[in-house]
């Protein structure tokens, strides 16, 4: 059976991001004037609204901070339940990303997580969480 996935917009503030998954990094947003890092990524800094921005690999690790488990509706290419946490990268930015292996009953606020991929095809790889 083929499936499909929601793909996610894929913009001038968000490529570097894509391209990191696509190369096995995990990439966060960085700006050259103050050094603060933030995630999502956008154009300004939202700190000091300087323009100038780079990145930093992050090392892949975090803790969950929340989570929910979806079961219903449905979700195009998957199968349910999925758990989606707020994952709190030890490098202080939070992003949302989906938990793999982990049982619905299992997944718990603080539990240790590490970024793997998942390749969907050659232009979009989506980072995945596995138990740390
Ligand atoms: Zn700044």
């Amino acid at each position: 059976m083929t499936t499909a996935v929601i793909r996610p917009m894929i913009g001038q503030d968000s490529q570097f991001f894509w391209d990191g998954t696509t190369a096995g990094e995990l990439r966060v947003q960085k700006c050259n004037a103050c050094g603060v890092l933030r995630f999502p990524p956008g154009p300004a800094c939202p700190e000091c609204h300087a323009l100038d921005r780079g990145h930093v690999v992050a090392a892949g690790t975090g803790t969950v901070f929340s989570y929910v488990v979806h079961r219903h509706p449905p979700v195009p290419g998957k199968e349910l339940p999925i758990v989606i946490a707020l994952i709190d990268l030890d490098e202080g930015v939070r992003m949302v990303g989906e938990v793999v292996d982990v049982a619905d009953d299992e997944i718990e606020v603080g539990m240790r997580l590490r970024v793997d991929y998942r390749r969907v095809d050659d232009e979009l790889t989506l980072p995945i969480w596995r138990k740390a």
